[in-house]
């Protein structure tokens, strides 16, 4: 039914189709930003429109970024020998929010996942056994404790033994199923603190 006009609806329809964004939300959303002033609205979608048109995959770690190249790869004081495989640029965000880890990152973008038809070849795998040709001394999985955070971890892990580099496993001080960027720093820098060897 159309409560509101066409325009207002659409951009109803637009927010409600965004992540965790429910339709009453949408609607709060929607008359939110038709009351504010014009440059403000003007602001938004301009960064809106900026954040997507400059929006890339770093060269190097596969996180999103304006660059070619992240801040933290760029980073010549971070230790770029040890690398931290983690789900999506959001769980790298959690482990920069620590401030305890000072290696670089590869962010896959998903995990394996049989059941949805997600395959090793549908992440960035490929990219991180690349940047295995160069030194690295250790690579940290960081997974979700998720059946298929623990599936992508097995599997990483016995592509890049037989190359002699160490892989280890992030502590189960991360709870079974949790998402990484909910958990507290002091959680996710013990989990990394305790990290075995798989
Ligand atoms: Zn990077």
């Amino acid at each position: 039914m159309e409560f509101y006009s066409g325009d207002i609806n659409k951009l109803i329809d637009e927010l409600a189709a965004l992540p965790g964004i429910g339709s009453k939300s949408a609607q709060r959303m929607a008359f939110y930003i038709v009351n504010l002033p014009q440059d403000r609205v003007k602001r938004l979608s301009d960064a809106i429109w900026t954040a997507k048109q400059n929006a890339r995959y770093c060269k190097c770690c596969c996180t999103l970024t304006d660059r070619d190249i992240c801040p933290v790869c760029a980073n010549t004081k971070r230790d770029h020998k040890t690398i931290m495989v983690v789900e999506t640029p959001r769980d790298m965000i959690a482990y920069e929010k620590t401030g305890r880890y000072e290696g670089v990152y590869h962010v896959l973008h998903g995990a394996i996942s049989p059941m949805n038809g997600i395959g090793p070849s549908d992440i960035r795998l490929k990219e991180l056994i690349e940047r295995l040709h160069e030194d690295v001394d250790e690579v940290i999985i960081a997974t979700n404790s998720s059946l298929e955070g623990e599936a992508t971890a097995m599997y990483i892990s016995k592509l890049i033994k037989p190359a002699g580099i160490k892989v280890s496993r992030i502590a189960s001080g991360v709870p079974v199923g949790g998402d990484l960027e909910y958990i507290d720093e002091v959680t996710l820098f013990r989990a990394l603190e305790g990290r075995v060897e798989m």
